[in-house]
């Protein structure tokens, strides 16, 4: 449980708005039913009952941008509400909310439905000049204020959520040639096993080790060895299909997963990608660069360590063989 609010913001914060919401509006719910006023009593609950529900939702479903969504929508459908009722007192409560909307929806999103909310607000008290604020002055104090900081939260959140979306991006890619790097390649393996066993959907495994690298380092340099590995991605995607993922595996090697495959056809893209890398990639004299591939099938109860020894067996049996050509396990 600790590891899935680690993990996911959002999860994290849909629950933290979720508890302070049971326990801060839960007591002004049952008090205004008490003294009587019981839109906003009622109003207040039923905020309460529904953060209940998305916070549950987003727990069971994995899902949070449903449940986000909605927990928003009805908290401006409240924020409304509780203004129109409570007048100046209601005011109040919408400062908050400026804020934590930001945690529940993407930025562009939250700071849309608090335009709207505030637009909403701002019709009604023109309409009804002294349904909610005491004056014009205070009218104008509170759309300026409540604007600037829309604006300011939605810049924060707008600026962490693409800090947040870089880190991701450094944590599960390759520096040098942004394929998928070894931890992202675990993590997928294992959701293929998990997929195997769920969904009986069969995933392949291409293992590919560029042949005499360290020739081609010696003969023309580190810089330009980078540059073929840099190219090796494009080529490689180039021949696949969108569904089909890359990984850096180490040095020269590189994986290939593959989901929804017959053994027939992985070695027909296997032969297909050793081909291919021999036409495409050009060394500076002209030369040709050759690769030497083991594939392997997922197997029923097979852990994914073993299924990737299983690939990595094959291709050194490529390269005892002689090089550029493809084994199967
Ligand atoms: P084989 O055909 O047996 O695979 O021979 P090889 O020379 O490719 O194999 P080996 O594993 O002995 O050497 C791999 C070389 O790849 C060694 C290393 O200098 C080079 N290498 C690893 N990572 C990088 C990198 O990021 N950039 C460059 N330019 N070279 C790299
Ligand atoms: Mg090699
Ligand atoms: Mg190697």
């Amino acid at each position: 449980m600790l590891e899935r609010l680690k993990n996911d913001f959002y999860l994290a914060m849909l629950t933290l708005v979720g508890c302070i919401i049971v326990l801060c509006v839960t007591p002004y719910g049952i008090y205004r039913l008490y003294s009587g006023n019981y839109i906003v009593g009622t109003a207040d609950l039923f905020m309460v009952l529904c953060a209940m529900a998305a916070t549950r939702m987003a727990w069971r479903s994995g899902d949070t941008v449903k449940p986000g969504l909605f927990m928003a929508l009805v908290f401006c459908a409240g924020a409304l509400l509780v203004c129109i009722n409570l007048g100046v007192d209601g005011l109040f409560w919408v400062y908050p909310f400026l804020v934590f909307i930001f945690f529940l929806v993407a930025p562009v999103r939250a700071f849309a439905l608090l335009a709207l909310m505030l637009g909403s607000l701002f019709v009604i008290a023109n309409l009804y000049p002294q349904l909610i604020f005491a004056s014009r002055f205070q009218m104008l104090a509170f759309f300026v204020t409540t604007s600037i900081t829309s604006l300011f939260a939605f810049i924060f959140a707008y600026r962490a959520q693409l800090q947040r979306r870089e880190l991701q991006r450094l944590a599960t890619t390759d520096s040098l040639t942004g394929a998928g790097n070894r931890r992202t390649l675990n993590d997928q393996l294992a959701l293929a096993i998990s997929e195997f066993a769920r969904l009986s959907r069969q995933y392949g495994l291409i293992l590919l080790d560029l042949d005499h690298f360290k020739q081609i380092n010696d003969n023309y340099g580190h810089k330009v060895g980078d540059q073929i590995l840099i190219e090796l991605v494009p080529v490689l995607q180039s021949m696949l299909r969108q569904s089909d993922q890359v990984f850096r595996f180490g040095g020269e090697e590189f994986v290939v997963l593959v989901a929804d495959i017959k053994q027939a056809d992985l070695e027909r893209l296997a032969e297909k990608l050793r081909a291919g890398v021999q036409r495409k990639i050009i060394l500076p004299d002209g030369a040709q660069i050759t690769t030497s591939i083991g594939v392997a099938m997922q197997k029923a109860d097979e852990s994914w360590e073993a299924w990737l020894h299983r690939a990595d067996l094959a291709l050194y049996q490529a390269k005892h063989q002689g090089r550029n050509r493809v084994v199967t396990a």
